[in-house]
């Protein structure tokens, strides 16, 4: 369980190759263009090998399409997240490419017709996340969910423990942006995120910040263009027409400034609350940038997310504590999105990946729900449980 069998007949444990860099480089390298068989089911489950566009770095990668064929309980399983993503990948929105880049059709217009036409048309993000008739549509969380689950940051490992921090979010958010293929392009060429901050290159970083911008800000034919902020968001100042928002990691010349309307709206939509100052939530934000002076953005049309302070995605208060439960018990788990902006009202908010071949999915429910529900679920009732039932027991803790 857990070993990878290479072309030339050789197994390596995951394991090996996590903890042997140097080594696990050298086997990559050498098996670059075949399908390494990763053994977690009988027969294998092909995968290849990729290399990080940024350092060159080899790693192994799953297949298109395989996520669900690994076993519950292998690294590289990856559930399909609701119907909604079930959906999506039908309607052709969602296209996973052989090298593993991902074709994403999110409804977000970039080119800016000049002059603006007189009555402009609602704002994509304002749409809803998905509509079935006539024409599905992916608006911007359901990209910024994407996102997050393209970087693996919904997977938790008690081993990340300590390990996760902004900087790793962050290089690992880009370098899925840059395999992300938004209208023919990575979304990494429409997006900025704060790079991580460091005192000593704190002028560097800010030149690379306005450099970024005004590069993300016009089409090489010199033409302006909208572009994606997305950030941990730290300040918000309100004003009786406008929010300014600021980002972690990023200075106080780094704001993006919204109709305090369209902000309060979005907020309202989605039933995301601003979290207190001691609140132990953090709040990602995805802006549509519409035009700018300087570091100073202006945007009509966003998406927020509630994280944990380990970056898992949570979407009520419930989730939440449920989620800091887990990380404390050394829980091994995946958070599940969904594309349509309202994760897990009807399917499960965790799959616990630490208790069975098969994951155990994890309910949060504050309806009544019918009495029989399966042995291998999980539910906590929320509308008559202030604690959750005790969760199953991991494989690991069981006595034989
Ligand atoms: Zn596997």
């Amino acid at each position: 369980m857990g070993d990878i069998l290479f072309a030339d007949g050789r197994r390596y444990s995951r394991e090996w190759l996590d903890t042997h860099e140097a080594e696990a480089q050298e086997v990559f390298r050498a098996h670059k263009h075949t399908y390494p068989l990763c053994l977690c089911q009988r027969d294998g489950v092909p995968m290849h090998i990729r290399e990080l566009s940024r350092t060159g770095k080899l790693y192994l990668a799953r297949m298109p399409m395989t996520g669900p064929m690994h076993r519950g309980d292998c690294p590289s399983y990856e559930p399909i997240h609701g119907k909604a993503e079930e959906q999506a990948r039908e309607a052709g929105l969602i296209e996973e490419l052989g090298d593993g880049r991902v074709v994403f059709k999110v409804d977000v217009g970039f080119n800016i017709r000049e002059p603006a036409a007189v009555s402009s048309p609602p704002s994509p993000a304002e749409l809803p996340q998905m509509v079935q008739n006539p024409q599905p549509r992916l608006g911007l969380l359901a990209m910024m969910q994407f996102l997050w689950e393209q970087a693996e940051l919904h997977h938790w490992h008690p081993k990340m423990e300590g390990r996760r921090r902004y900087k790793q979010v962050y290089d690992r958010l880009t370098e899925a942006a840059s395999r992300i293929l938004v209208k023919g392009v990575p979304l990494r060429q429409r997006l900025y995120i704060p790079e991580p901050f460091y005192k000593e290159q704190a002028n560097e970083i800010m030149m690379r910040r306005l450099e970024a911008i005004s590069r993300l800000g016009r089409s090489s034919a010199g033409k302006r263009r909208r572009f994606l902020v997305m950030g941990q968001l730290r300040e918000l100042e309100e004003s009786s027409e406008n929010v300014r928002l600021r980002f972690a990691q990023a200075g106080n010349d780094l704001s993006v400034v919204m109709p305090r309307s369209a902000w309060e709206r979005m907020l309202k939509r989605w039933g995301v609350k601003v979290p207190e100052e001691d609140s132990d939530l953090g709040l990602w934000g995805m802006f549509l940038i519409e035009h700018f002076k300087g570091a100073t953005l202006h945007s009509r049309a966003a998406a927020v997310m509630q994280t944990t302070a380990h970056y898992i995605p949570v979407f009520r208060p419930a989730e939440a504590s449920l989620a800091y439960g887990l990380v404390d018990s050394r829980r091994r788990f995946i958070k599940m999105l969904a594309i349509d902006g309202r994760p897990s009202e009807n399917g499960p908010a965790f799959l616990l990946t630490d208790v069975a071949e098969k994951p155990v999915p994890l309910y949060i429910s504050n309806r009544e729900l019918p009495a029989e529900t399966a042995v291998d679920e999980w539910y906590w009732h929320t509308d008559r449980d202030d604690m959750w039932p005790p969760l199953p027991v991991p494989q690991s803790r069981r006595s034989h």
